[in-house]
């Protein structure tokens, strides 16, 4: 939520005031490895589990406004489709001439026919020694073989687990240089890149399509699977011709010929994955557009410690919105300030509580229901110079921080808090009002879609806050001033915040 997912929603509602358009799709990886771990835990089928979470990550979603299209590839009218494509773009490589079969070590259970590989394998990262599950290191990036684990383990009980020896299919990356100049120039930080640099140098020029296991799309062989990660390239091209299908695009968005802008927005734990399976698989097969850009994301911890959902080491946003009574606008307004777009960040629910309690509630609140106050019912005349220059300029500013590819959120949002430092001066009689508040609408629709609506529907305006609309003068609507922030309860977050399986209001509130 304070990464990709929010900083999606802001660049397209940004996108929307300038009157462009941009669509938002992302989906649930239901052959995901871990989901068979949940499954075990939870006493239900793998399926279950994917339905159960993905009504609760869209209702995680919709509690921050976030809009997207979001897809569920186990569902009857899309699970066709969703494999066909896995299947095609993996056939596709291998026809080409860009696939090996890799031989590797890995140690099989008959009694459970498991593999100790995926989320049944656990150990130390061979570059880093963080714990660790045998793909990828959460703490650094790495992306290595189940063979290449230290120290590893099978996660489940069982006394038969012996080495196997299995075929799997690799994309063999042979415009490696290629695939370079392109992370360059799609504006992926020197750091990303060195992640993917560092794969190349310690797995060589190739990176998985399939693994052994039971859980996943059957691809080429008896327990191999399509490699979900790499896979996010065939995700990413059924999420487009889906998109198109809906809104009847004249073209593919990564057809050769589009020309739309594509961008993925993804944390650190996926670098190698996005960065050379997705990408190497758009060189290799050239038949699509790759990527035009990569946001990239690094950790998010809750005072100190990375959220956990297996640790229960976490905050729900529909929790604190529904039973805190936490505005989504104001936890926008925080994770944009504070999210770990360029280093790890932190969530400490004292900064949150202070900065909703004496910034939004104790000024910004009161500035903007003075100034809804003070408008009057008529229609104001033009804005002063001085309010469009400023303005302008405050726009532009937002905008250069919110430009593909170098984003930065927290200088974005920092417009809004200059806009509401010139109330005094620039909202000082009804006329002035007027425009500063739709000066503020305007700047805060991206981060604040709620008050931003507010504002821009009693100044008499349909839609959603745009800059062509600024102008323009329609008749005001009466409408009581709405409490914009409030003060939060201290107590009532508490009630929601797991810290290690526990809240401060039950300690047995455990939840998975
Ligand atoms: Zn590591």
């Amino acid at each position: 939520m304070s990464g990709p997912y929010l900083k999606v929603d802001v660049l397209s509602r940004h996108l929307e005031t300038l009157g462009g358009e941009a669509y938002v799709v992302c989906g649930d990886d239901v052959f995901e490895s871990h989901i068979e771990l949940k499954a075990i835990q939870l006493g239900v089928t793998e399926r279950d589990v994917c339905m159960r979470y993905s009504r609760l990550i869209q209702a995680e979603l919709a509690a921050l406004s976030i809009r997207c299209r979001y897809t569920n590839p186990l569902l009857d009218e899309t699970n066709t489709e969703y494999v066909a494509t896995n299947i095609r773009t993996i056939e596709d490589l291998v026809r080409q001439s860009s696939t090996e079969v890799v031989r590797e070590r890995v140690g099989f259970s008959p009694s459970t026919g498991r593999y100790v590989a995926g989320c049944w394998a656990s150990g130390k990262c061979p570059i880093c020694s963080a714990p660790s599950g045998s793909y990828l290191c959460e703490a650094c990036g790495a992306h290595f073989k189940p063979e290449d684990l230290r120290d590893v383990r099978p996660r489940f009980d069982a006394l038969d687990v012996e080495p196997r020896t299995v075929s799997s299919l690799f994309l063999a990356i042979r415009k490696r240089a290629q695939l370079e100049a392109h992370l360059e120039r799609m504006g992926v930080s020197a750091g990303f890149r060195a992640i993917a640099a560092r794969y190349f140098d310690s797995q060589g020029p190739r990176v998985r399509l399939t693994n052994p296991s039971r859980w996943g799309i059957p691809c080429r062989g008896q327990d191999s699977v399509v490699f979900t990660y790499t896979a996010l390239f065939s995700f990413s091209l059924f999420c487009a011709a889906e998109l198109r299908r809906a809104q009847g695009l004249s073209v593919d968005p990564f057809a050769l010929e589009s020309e739309f802008v594509t961008v993925a927005s993804f944390g650190i734990d996926n670098a190698v994955p996005y960065l050379v399976g997705v990408i190497g698989s758009a060189i290799e097969l050239g038949r699509v557009r790759p990527f035009d850009h990569y946001l990239t994301n690094h950790f998010y911890h809750l005072e100190g410690k990375k959220f956990s959902t297996s640790r229960v080491h976490l905050v729900y946003a529909r929790d604190l919105v529904a039973k805190a009574g936490v505005s989504a606008d104001s936890l926008r307004y925080f994770l944009s300030r504070v999210n770990p777009e360029l280093r790890t960040e932190n969530f400490v629910v004292d900064d949150f509580v202070k900065m909703n309690d004496t910034y939004l509630a104790g000024v910004v609140d009161p500035a903007l229901s003075a100034a809804w106050d003070s408008m009057g019912e008529e229609q104001p005349p033009a804005p002063s110079d001085g309010l469009v220059e400023h303005l302008r300029r405050a726009l532009d500013n937002q905008s250069e921080r919110l430009r593909l590819p170098a984003t930065n959120m927290s200088a974005a949002v920092a417009s809004l808090d200059s806009w509401i430092e010139l109330r005094r001066s620039a909202a000082a009689n009804a006329c002035g009002a007027y425009w500063w508040l739709k000066g503020y609408a305007l700047l805060a629709y991206p981060f604040l879609p709620s008050v931003a609506a507010a504002i821009w529907e009693r100044l008499g305006h349909d839609g959603a806050p745009r800059r062509m609309g600024f102008f323009e003068r329609p008749a005001l609507r009466r409408v009581p001033a709405p409490r914009f922030f409030r003060k939060v309860d201290r107590g009532r977050i508490d009630g929601c915040v797991f810290r290690d399986g526990k809240t401060a209001a039950a300690s047995t509130g455990v939840r998975t």
